[in-house]
């Protein structure tokens, strides 16, 4: 089994791992209905995408009592 030669030291490993963060997401209004969108997506609230309805949306679920 291949075995490192040299201890990594602390200020090594930290500096390789100040590029591991994750940048948040950056989502953008919905021009339809003005909710916050990922961008390139189609709307998760009014499921419009470029100014047309793509997705039908249902107002509410109903469920049975022992669908549930
Ligand atoms: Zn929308």
């Amino acid at each position: 089994m291949a075995v490192p030669q040299n201890k990594i030291s602390k200020s090594r490993r930290n500096n390789r791992r100040s590029h591991h963060a994750l940048s948040g997401a950056n989502p953008n209004e919905c021009d339809n209905c003005g909710e916050l969108k990922r961008p390139h997506h189609v709307c998760p609230s009014c499921g419009h995408y470029a100014e047309r309805e793509v997705v039908a949306m249902v107002d509410e679920i109903e469920l049975d009592d022992d669908a549930a």
